[in-house]
């Protein structure tokens, strides 16, 4: 059962909780780093993707606002720095501090909301690959059981000037491509093998394994790409350990067939990410997709999952907060009714202003957006990749509670006992 919370005199639950502290940031106290980092998974550096833990076990990205400035300002270009504008204008009310009694709270103002709990220590993040590759900056542990990739390829859509406007990755490709300078080094198929072989086989903290990387032009050779990828990480760590599941985020290929390399290398299911449905705000906010890839595509590469797979096997991941909750739940409930995933990713606004705007929205629009996907994915039997949670996802956690979700939202057999109430 999802626990609650009072955050200014109203009952919040653990999912609205989190898309809150997702979207908003926390600062995060020296002392906290002081006091767990050499116990437990959490570090004062960006490229860990730290996350805590809520009692109802839910997992929550903890966007320190304090380090991320810091790092864009030590990564960015002069030309970005105009950007510093928003960021300055950016305030959080959520806290991270050791409390008297020695525990990790998370405060609102100077409420207290929850203690909360954070995931065991992990050498992951010290380790470096046999050619010398870092495993810091090039994979997340995220949350309690997943590996991700992050950028296994760069983006052809951001190197060619039209990057989506949310995301940081493709920013960065824009300015050195336009500066001349060399993309970003990107994990080999050994490097990308080894690090799966370690948070596998020898720390076990991964069950789940995502690989990604950026749009590209030549979509049959990406997923070529793909399947080498899985081939490695096969042949060094075994797919056959990867005990959860393995999601793949690709280009939808002209050709959809070309999926059925990705399958056959051993993904468990594809995303192809829309990022935004309201067809307006997609052009402008994802001008590659909708240049290059174009939304039927997208379409059609999901749809052609679903009908040779199955369902849940395709997915198509959102970035929710950039369009109205009514748009992206018309999208969700589209894609459910063919048998793809819509997958919800809070839109941390951070990185780059969003059509000049680097606010999120407000608790109403989030618990509109998971009462609303609670209801799709038991009306259509739609079950979102994952098992715990993702870090920045609330679709899984709306998933493992989806009838009390939308029971409490109809208002049907809502009975909450006080005692689970946090304060
Ligand atoms: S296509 Fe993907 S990698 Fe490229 S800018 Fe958009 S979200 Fe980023």
């Amino acid at each position: 059962m999802l626990r609650t919370y009072q955050i200014d005199g109203e009952k919040v639950d653990s999912i609205d909780l989190k898309s809150l502290v997702i979207s908003k940031g926390i600062k995060v106290s020296n002392e906290v780093y002081k006091k767990f980092s050499s116990t437990n998974r959490i570090y004062p550096d960006p490229l860990t993707c730290n996350c805590f833990i809520l009692p109802d076990k839910t997992v929550v990205q903890m966007t320190d606002i304090a380090l991320h400035l810091n790092y864009l300002k030590s990564a960015m270009s002069l030309q970005n720095l105009k950007q510093m504008k928003y960021f300055l204008q950016m305030n959080t009310p959520f806290r991270l501090k050791v409390s008297d009694s020695g525990k990790p709270v998370l405060m609102h103002g100077e409420s207290t909301v929850t203690e909360v709990e954070f995931l065991p220590e992990s050498h992951f993040y010290e380790q470096m690959t046999s050619s010398g590759m870092p495993y810091l900056g090039n994979a997340v542990l995220q949350g309690v059981d997943t590996l991700s990739f992050q950028c296994l390829w760069a983006c052809d859509y951001a190197r060619a000037g039209y990057p989506c406007q949310f995301c940081y990755s493709g920013g960065v490709f824009e300015q050195l491509e336009k500066r001349g300078k060399p993309m970003p080094p990107v994990p080999s198929l050994r490097d990308a093998a080894e690090m799966t072989d370690y948070a596998v086989n020898r720390e076990k903290v991964a069950k789940i394994l995502q690989l990604t990387g950026g749009s590209t032009m030549d979509t049959r050779a990406e997923c070529a790409l793909i399947r080498d990828y899985l081939k490695e990480i096969d042949s060094v760590a075994g797919l056959k350990n990867i005990s959860g599941e393995v999601l793949i985020y690709t280009t939808p290929p002209a050709d959809p067939s070309e999926i059925d390399k990705v399958f056959a290398a051993g993904a468990d299911r594809v995303a192809c990410s829309l990022e935004v449905w309201d067809e307006k705000l997609a052009q402008i906010i994802t001008p590659g997709k909708w240049k290059f890839t174009t939304r039927k595509r997208h379409l059609d590469c999901q749809k052609y999952i679903s009908k040779e797979y199955g369902p849940n096997k395709a997915c198509s991941s959102f970035v929710v907060g950039l369009e109205p909750a009514k748009s992206f739940l018309e999208g969700a409930e589209y894609l459910a009714s063919e048998g793809i995933v819509p997958i919800a990713s809070v839109w941390i606004p951070f990185g780059r202003p969003v059509m000049g705007k680097m606010q999120a929205p407000g608790l109403d629009y989030y618990r509109e957006v998971k009462e609303g996907l609670a209801e799709i994915y038991i009306k259509y039997g739609i079950e979102p990749p994952g098992d715990t949670g993702f870090n920045v996802c609330i679709c899984r956690d709306t998933w493992n509670h989806r009838s009390e979700v939308s029971s409490n939202a109809t208002g049907e057999g809502c009975c909450e006992p006080k005692s689970m109430a946090e304060s």
